[in-house]
């Protein structure tokens, strides 16, 4: 597959970045409605637009083409619904190579997941009904759209919550858990708040999926739908995560990412839109499939950000001259074993991947149209391990670099006439290290661990996708720990 297929959908990050210009203002930061394309927003753009060219460039086109089992037209891997084995691991490989690239989130992974989640769900939610509802139609309708316009999707999965401690109908507060408040005969109504909703500013389309297992008394949560992201009845307030802008030792590449809280009022959603409404025990699978491709998805981009961190961590240890001391090697040893242990896991979920998900009760039964899905225990196992070291890794850049990171001098001290010379003297420790080489260096070392940003992706790479006890409670839910107290038992002759 190239991008010289006559078929081929693949737009260019130009017009990517044309027709956010065109969409309308609906996301607020700081209090003042903004641009998709104000500049605040550039860094994250240029992020998701190298999956754009990426598509372009024939080093990652095996990874990032493929090939639509509704068309057959040559896509973006961003739109694609997995057929195989295959694509889920090109899909994991792509990830971890793209985030490579631009040096951590490529942000463009929540739309395959919420894609490939509602395919599911909306397929097996229709088969319930026996032929009264068209979700799963509606879901091809948009997913061709999706494909051919090769749009960007992120997925709007959690919500506030209110009391943790409360399911969604016992809240104070039933918008608390976004819901459906009216059913008419052309669409439904619905109303509340999803948050956290990574690069939902600079998105083409929003997925919405539930975000927990639902009772039979809450048909209202169970929703699903895709929407443009400028869509009537949504506000978006953003955060933005950019890194301090330097004018004359630039990085080689400088990403951004972006969060907002998107809030539905009173939003109304066509049918032809919707993909699930108030079929409960989907809608907690819909849940727990968006989880699980994700997690899927963290099996790429966590091992990227552990190359990054190993390459760092590396660095400092060369720029400081303590290359060869004990604790270095030790300490790279585990950053390694980590990242690979948990790019191992993501390898092993796609190699076990099977159109079948696990209900609860019952263990693992086939689900949806034949599509793949990620083995559960290893997608869950793999991030939990590389989500709970993601502050342990800060540790390690930390104790290696010194305290460099965090007292490094602006840019403009070291381009003062009076103040330059001394301090590229004073910054100098490694002669064999340029010493413009050696700024950069800290400078990125301290974007890294002492930003505000680097912040943000911290407690993104603990809690996104599902924070590691939601891990833990998946993996010894769906384990057979049974099997195992069985092999001790007839180890240890015990007869019940
Ligand atoms: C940078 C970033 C990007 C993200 N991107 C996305 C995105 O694109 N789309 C999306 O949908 N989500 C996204 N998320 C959300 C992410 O999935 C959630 O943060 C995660 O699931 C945790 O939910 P929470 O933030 O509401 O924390 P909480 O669930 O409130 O967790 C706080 C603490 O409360 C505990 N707790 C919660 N409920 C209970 C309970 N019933 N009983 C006992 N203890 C409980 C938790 O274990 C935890 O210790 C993102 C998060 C971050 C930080």
């Amino acid at each position: 597959m190239t991008t010289k297929d006559k078929t081929s959908t693949l737009r260019t990050k130009k017009q990517y970045i044309d027709g956010l210009s065109k969409m309308r203002r609906n996301v607020y930061y700081d209090g003042n409605l903004i641009d998709r394309t104000d500049e605040l927003q550039m860094p994250t753009i240029n992020t998701i637009g190298f999956t754009f060219d990426a598509a372009q460039d024939p080093k990652f086109q095996d990874l990032v083409l493929a090939k639509s089992h509704l068309t057959g037209k040559t896509i973006n891997r961003y739109t694609h619904i997995h057929q195989s084995k295959e694509d889920l691991h090109k899909k994991q490989d792509m990830t971890r190579v793209l985030c490579q690239q631009v040096g951590g989130c490529i942000q463009r992974c929540m739309g395959i997941d919420g894609a490939n989640a509602c395919n599911a769900i909306s397929y097996e939610a229709d088969k319930q009904n026996k032929g009264s509802t068209e979700y799963y139609k509606n879901f091809l309708k948009w997913l061709e759209r999706f494909q051919e316009g090769d749009l960007v999707g992120c997925c709007a999965q959690t919500d506030v919550k209110g009391d943790r401690m409360k399911r969604p109908h016992e809240q104070k507060d039933p918008d608390a858990y976004l819901r459906i408040i009216e059913r008419k005969s052309d669409g439904i109504v619905v109303q509340g708040c999803k948050v956290h909703n990574s690069e939902a500013s600079v998105a083409d389309d929003i997925i919405v999926v539930p975000t927990r297992a639902l009772t039979p008394e809450e048909k209202d949560w169970a929703v699903s739908f895709a929407i443009p992201a400028d869509w009537e009845g949504i506000k978006q307030v953003v955060t933005v995560h950019n890194f301090r802008e330097r004018k004359h030792f630039k990085r080689g590449f400088m990403p951004g990412a972006t969060d907002s809280y998107t809030i539905f009022d009173k939003c109304f959603i066509p049918w032809e839109r919707v993909f699930l409404a108030g079929e409960t025990a989907h809608g907690g699978v819909g849940a727990l499939l968006f989880a699980l491709f994700h997690r899927h998805s963290y099996s790429g981009c966590k091992p990227a950000i552990g190359d990054v961190t190993i390459g760092t961590v590396s660095l400092a240890a060369e720029y400081n001259g303590i290359a060869k001391a004990g604790h270095v090697r030790e300490k790279l040893a585990e950053l390694i074993m980590v990242t690979e242990l948990g790019y191992a896991a993501g390898f092993t979920a796609s190699e076990l991947g099977k159109p079948e998900v696990y209900m609860p009760g019952i263990g693992f039964v086939p689900y949806g149209p034949g599509s793949y899905v990620p083995n559960s225990i290893y997608c869950n196992v793999g991030r939990c391990l590389t989500g709970e070291n993601v502050y342990r890794e800060a540790e390690i850049l930390c104790d290696i670099s010194g305290g460099i990171s965090a007292t490094f001098p602006h840019e403009g001290d070291f381009l003062n006439a009076d103040t330059g010379n001394l301090l590229k003297k004073y910054t100098m420790r490694n002669p064999d290290i340029k010493i413009d080489n050696a700024i950069k260096f800290w400078m990125y070392v301290g974007d890294i661990i002492c930003s505000a940003t680097g912040g943000v992706n911290q407690v993104g790479g603990y809690h996104g996708g599902g924070s590691p006890v939601m891990e833990q409670i998946a993996i010894t839910t769906q384990y057979n720990i049974q099997e195992k107290k069985d092999i001790v038992k007839r180890i240890a002759g015990i007869k019940d």
